[in-house]
This record gives C-alpha cells, structure tokens and sequence, in this order.
C-alpha cells in the first residue's frame, strides 16, 4: 500500500459498520435479525407448541414441568439476578452450583452475559445505554432487544471483575452450550423418561415448553416491571410495583423498590407481599447456604417513600389556588386603600394584605352586613375573633382574593426585610417553590385572638 491510499476511504472502514448503523430496509431488513436468538426464543417454542398437540400431558409430567419451572427460574431470580448480578447475598458453593445449573437450564445465555446486561441497566435505566430500556417500547424491552441485533458498543460499560474471579461464573460461561442441553433439554427429559417413561412429553413440557414460560417470565421484569403498577420510591425513572408482576417473576415485581434498592436481597418487604425469590434465600440462609444477606435499614426505605409522597403532595398542591403570593402583590399605600374603598370598590383589609370581595360580598356567610362593614378599615381583629372567628377555610378563601399589600403592613414587609437581609426566611416551601401553607397558617389569621372592644 502506498502512502496515497490512505487519502481515500480504505474498504475495511466500511465494513467496521455495525449492522445496527444502518437503516433498515426491505433488502436487508434479516441482516438485522439476531437469528441465533430468534430460534431459542421463538423457533423452538413454536415446535414446542406445535408437538403438544398431539403430545399428550401426562399428569406426573405437567407436575414435573412446574417444578422445573420454579427450580429453573429461581436460578435466574436468586441466582443470576440477586447473587450474580447484585451481589444481595453471599452464597456457598454447592448453592452456587445449584444456582448455575438452574439459570443454565432457562436457558437465557451465561450468568457472565446476563449480569453484565443487568448491572448496565441498573446503571442506565431508560438511556440510549440501557440494553433493554422501556422507552423504546415496551415489546422492545420484553424481547425486541434480544430478537433485534445490538451494537455493542451502544450498551454502557459495567464493571464484572467480580464475576470474572468467581470460578463458577467463569466456568459457566466458557461451557454454556454444554450447560444449555444438559439442564435446558437432558436433564427434564431424562427425569420424565427414567422415571414414568415418558421421553418425549418430558422433552415437550418439561423441556422446551418450559423454558418458553421461564424466559416470558424473566423478560417481564424488563417489560412489564417497567410499565405497570405504582412508583412508591421514585417516579422520575420506569420500574414499577405490581402484585401481577410479581407473581409472573417469582417476586421480581416490586420493581419500583428493586431499583431504589438492588443490593436489597428481598423485592418485596411487606410479609404479605409475594416473593418466593427472597423466601428462598432466607431458607438457604437457615441451612447455612447462604450468608451476608443484605437489607436496607427500613428507616432509609421510609425516607425515600415520604420523599416521594411528598412529591406527589407538592403536585397537588400545585394544582390549588393559593392566591398570588405575598411577594408578587403590588404595595399600595394606607391612604390610596380607603379612598379606593370610598369610591365602591369592595377592598378589606387584613393582616396587612388588601382583598378584593366585591363579588364575594353577596355569598359571604356571615351576611352583607357584617362584610361591608369591614371595607376600607383594617378588618384584621374583625376577622380574627373581634366579630368572627373565620375558620381556616375562611383564610384560605380569602387568600384567594388577595389583590395587594399596604405598605408598613404587618407580616409582608417583615417577609420583604428579611429578604433584603437576605437572611432565613422561615417559610417552608415545596419542590416548586411554593410556600407551603399548613392549617392555621395563612398570613391573615392573627395567631393571639384580639378582643376588641369595639366589635362588641
Ligand atoms: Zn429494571
Ligand atoms: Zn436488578
């Protein structure tokens, strides 16, 4: 090659291409097909389902398959998802063992590959770098991502050194396919076959039917787990809480809490609530195969479930009318106030804050009287107890109606000075910036009961 050549595109660049780059067309639309995947997750199924129509189930066999069903789907749940990929629990090796055999046998590729997607989506939930991310649809997140082919290098780095020095993580991964035939296809048919005679239903049920339902299952966690149900933790991402779920994933539903909480080695963490995932682990725990289970403190737990209700509270909140705020009325002068009163506008003064009542005037409770006898004055002993003590209702109505603040009034221009002192203002407000107004506390609601005489 000479020194020219390297001026001009070089064919091997184009074929870096990753297909995935590409745009799809009707030409080469199967070149963007991950075919191996396709035939585990839905070629062999269809035979599976095909053959049961004139395979017959035998009841010894169906009750073989849902056992292998939990056996093989806990090693996905307990084992290559709260062990492997979350480190939520130590385990022995002989429960190890067990463990990878079992998420072998479910056949969704090596603990090495599956837990390196995981830690990635955890990492990057909802990104462009979240190998399964929901934003992309939720058939997309169930199977779109293993049926589609991916570039690589789309999918956020994780670090597995961990995985990489657990001998049986290695040893998996290096002899998967092995592992595959062996507890995917041999074992549950040899178990049907030696034990009742039944070879081929065994292979049917317990085999490839099987271990359909245990993938459907698992990629519910990135679908469904990602779609339905309530966010008591967080909402500003996609995982979800649902019983439905739950029960599906052999208590992976209580996504919500999983992703607040991954190295929690249980999902749900209400007795009632289902997760035989993390029973199973407790039980391990009392036979001494598993150690180090972890557990958030409940306190950090309720943290963030109070965080979150107050989310949702400051949302409300926001939707209410709470009157212009104090800060935003115009100041106007005590003079200016009784001459606009004079002249029939209904303005009431109180606390220092100016309001507006003409249109209340007629609907006020107390009657007419009692209101217009109150405009153009400083109403506030009147409102507070002089004549009437007004609920807090009252107050907050009447913050509604709140058009401006007299200068030398009262609370606003201690709110104003404080400002200015650029010290703390005791006001509490919420996520939006709004003051929070509880019970009781409207600026026009005097805290000490003023008698005055000349109510009487
Ligand atoms: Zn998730
Ligand atoms: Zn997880």
């Amino acid at each position: 090659m000479s020194a020219s050549t390297a001026e001009r595109p070089r064919p091997a660049d184009t074929k870096k291409v990753h297909i995935t780059e590409t745009k799809m067309t009707l030409k080469n639309w199967y070149k963007h097909v991950n075919w191996l995947n396709v035939t585990f997750i839905l070629g062999v199924p269809i035979y599976g389902v095909v053959q049961s129509l004139w395979v017959p189930l035998q009841l010894k066999t169906a009750v073989w398959a849902v056992l292998y069903y939990f056996y093989t789907g806990l090693g996905i749940t307990a084992g290559y998802h709260r062990l492997w990929a979350h480190s939520a629990y130590s385990a022995t090796l002989p429960l190890k063992i067990f463990l990878a055999a079992a998420g072998g046998g479910a056949v969704e590729g090596s603990i090495r590959w599956w837990a390196r997607d995981h830690r990635a989506h955890h990492r990057y939930t909802d990104t462009e770098k979240d190998p399964y991310s929901v934003r992309k649809g939720l058939l997309y997140s169930h199977l779109g991502w293993m049926v589609m082919k991916q570039n690589p290098k789309r999918i956020g780095r994780t670090d597995i050194t961990d995985l990489n020095d657990d001998p049986i993580v290695v040893w998996q991964h290096r002899n998967f396919l092995k592992v595959v035939v062996v507890m995917g296809l041999l074992f549950p048919t040899c178990v049907a076959g030696l034990g009742w005679g039944d070879w081929f239903g065994g292979f049917i049920y317990a085999g490839i039917l099987r271990v359909f339902f245990v993938q459907q299952a698992t990629f519910c966690v990135n679908s469904l787990a990602h779609w339905l149900g309530d966010q008591p933790f967080d909402d500003r991402n996609s995982p979800r809480d649902h019983v439905i779920t739950a029960l599906v994933t052999l208590g992976e539903g209580y996504h919500n809490f999983h992703h607040e909480f991954p190295s929690d080695y249980r999902n749900a963490i209400e007795w009632h609530q289902y997760d035989p995932t993390k029973w199973f682990i407790w039980v391990c725990k009392q036979l001494g195969l598993a150690y180090d289970l972890k557990q958030f403190r409940s306190n950090e737990i309720e943290k963030g479930r109070l965080q979150q209700l107050q989310k949702k509270l400051d949302s409300r909140r926001a939707k209410l009318d709470w009157g212009v705020p104090l800060d935003q009325l115009p100041v106007m002068e005590w003079d200016d106030y009784v001459e606009q009163a004079k002249n029939g506008r209904g303005l009431i003064a109180i606390a220092g804050v100016v309001h507006d009542v003409t249109d209340f005037i007629k609907d006020h409770p107390g009657g007419k009287a009692m209101i217009s006898s109150g405009l153009g004055k400083d109403a506030t002993a009147m409102f507070n107890g002089g004549v009437y003590y007004h609920s807090n209702a009252a107050h907050n109505l009447l913050s509604t109606m709140r058009v401006g603040v007299i200068r030398g009034g009262c609370e606003v221009e201690i709110w104003k000075r404080s400002q200015k002192e650029n010290s703390n203002v005791d006001y509490v407000r919420d996520a939006n910036g709004q003051r929070i107004v509880r019970a009781g506390e409207q600026v026009t609601k005097i805290p000490e009961p003023i008698a005055t005489a000349g109510a009487a």
